[in-house]
């Protein structure tokens, strides 16, 4: 089959999380399953697309209200990817160096909306020029939540009309929401058909999305569940789509994190998990004011409440007052109060507490091979990535039983056990767990045990993306 992803991140062209590790992997592995997969998203101004080779394929104009606006794809001609990536470059919308924020300010850019209704517009009109046209298109989270509406209420795009839109919920927090006053910048629609852009009195590509398609997915089934139970106002809609819905869990893109070859660390395994540990935590030694002789506890994510990172500050100021021993290391951005407090706590803990507020890909592996936990207290997990890298690199997660952690995570007090499991969102509850976590770090045969049995788990995409074919062949 003919999949084109459409989206908003793609490792490596462009991320910023989760979605772009997954629509740079699932098409490579789609296309290992005989289909063709090819992934379509903006143009960002970020160094891998600047530095890699493209070719243009094609240029069009979007109307945006009464401005027109030129619109080029191109082609990515290197090899390296495994799957066609198309990137389409957007002057004056999409031609910076953030994905959704502006790295110098730290807001997200004020014209969300202008920039995906044009972005998806593009991305119509291009799939219209094609003489073999994809069989299923895959739209992910509201970046790409009115393409479903687009391809059958606007008369511009109903050519498209019988390709089967699915949509991927990759983070429900987030819908893309905007006033019916700028109803006007929409290509023009059916006008029977408001109904499906509304959501609680304001155009909701996320809803919309989620009205309007073909299949619904979430990235993992515990998330589905969740959402029927608490997705900001969409619940009931959820509900009422749920025949049409199905939970898969995500993969790794295990080329990519894969220990015993990974770029990115300095120390790479071989037969020796131990030596494999130790050598890459003597490696953030020099980067971190840590413990040689304790644990290292890590945090890698958004400093958002979403991911539970303002209940760090808490926990960890309690469990070292009550005289628990690890290092801790936060690698993140977000919140500029929280990372005011990480930076602070980073002097009040000398050598207890160090972090480095930056996004930063190789750091992030280094970190994943060189901590002994990972800690993941959030609120929301949709699936969450981190918890199946840690497990790879024979690092133990430390959760909070939500979505996809409780799905992927059992505690080591039960048979099969990979992590250390807590119930609620609470500084006492997040405490303990690090008392339970140095407790496993002292007994090293246990510790041992448990690495090497996460490093044999196995969440490769091929599990997840022969559900993907499924769902594209049911079509
Ligand atoms: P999200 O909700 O942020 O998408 P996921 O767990 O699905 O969460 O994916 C997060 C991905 O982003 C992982 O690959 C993680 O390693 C990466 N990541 C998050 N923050 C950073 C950072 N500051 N530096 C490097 N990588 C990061």
């Amino acid at each position: 089959m003919n999949i084109l992803h459409i989206a908003a991140e793609c490792y490596p062209a462009a991320k910023a999380g989760g979605l772009g590790d997954v629509v740079g992997a699932l098409p490579k592995y789609l296309n290992q399953a005989g289909h063709k997969a090819a992934v379509l998203i903006p143009g960002y101004r970020q160094k891998w697309i600047i530095n890699q080779p493209f070719e243009h394929i094609w240029s069009g104009l979007v109307r945006l209200g009464d401005i027109k606006i030129p619109v080029h794809i191109r082609r990515h001609t290197g090899d390296s990817l495994g799957f066609e990536l198309l990137i389409a470059d957007i002057p004056g919308l999409f031609d910076r160096e953030g994905i959704y924020t502006d790295p110098q300010s730290g807001f997200g850019y004020s014209d969300e909306t202008e920039r995906y209704i044009v972005f998806q517009q593009c991305a119509l009109q291009y799939i219209q020029s094609l003489d073999q046209k994809p069989n299923v298109i895959h739209c992910h989270d509201h970046h790409t939540g009115l393409i479903p509406f687009m391809v059958k209420h606007c008369p511009e795009f109903r050519n498209l009309s019988h390709i089967p839109a699915i949509f991927t919920i990759h983070n429900g927090v987030y819908h893309g929401s905007f006033g019916w006053s700028k109803a006007w910048i929409l290509p023009w629609y059916d006008a029977d058909a408001n109904g499906l852009l509304d959501w609680a009195g304001n155009i909701n590509p996320l809803a919309c999305g989620i009205k309007c398609c073909w299949k619904l997915t979430t990235v993992s089934p515990g998330y589905l569940l969740e959402l029927l139970a608490s997705s900001n106002g969409l619940e009931w809609l959820i509900r009422n789509e749920l025949p049409k819905s199905q939970g898969i869990l995500n993969g790794i893109d295990t080329q990519v994190w894969d220990p015993e070859s990974d770029p990115l660390i300095e120390n790479r395994f071989y037969n020796d998990i131990s030596r494999f540990k130790s050598d890459n935590k003597a490696v953030l030694r020099k980067r971190f004011d840590i413990h040689a002789d304790q644990p290292l506890i890590t945090f890698i994510g958004r400093l958002v409440a979403e991911k539970g990172a303002d209940l760090l500050p808490d926990a960890i100021a309690k469990f070292l007052h009550e005289g628990g021993k690890a290092s801790f290391v936060v690698l993140g951005t977000g919140d500029p109060n929280l990372k005011d407090a990480f930076l602070t706590m980073k002097h009040h803990f000398t050598s207890w507490f160090d972090t480095s507020i930056e996004y930063n890909e190789a750091l992030s592996h280094q970190l994943y091979a060189g901590s002994d936990f990972l800690v993941m207290p959030s609120r929301v997990e949709p699936c969450g990535l981190n918890q199946l890298y840690a497990f790879r690199y024979g690092t133990i997660p430390i959760v909070r039983a939500t979505g996809g952690l409780a799905d992927t995570v059992t505690d080591v007090s039960q048979p099969n056990g990979n992590g250390i499991r807590f119930d609620h969102f609470s500084v006492d509850a997040l405490a303990a767990s690090f008392h339970r976590a140095t407790a496993v770090y002292h007994h090293p045969e246990a510790m041992n045990q448990l690495r090497a049995h996460n490093m044999s788990l196995d969440y490769s995409w091929e599990k997840a993306a022969n559900s993907y074919i499924h769902i594209y062949q049911s079509t």
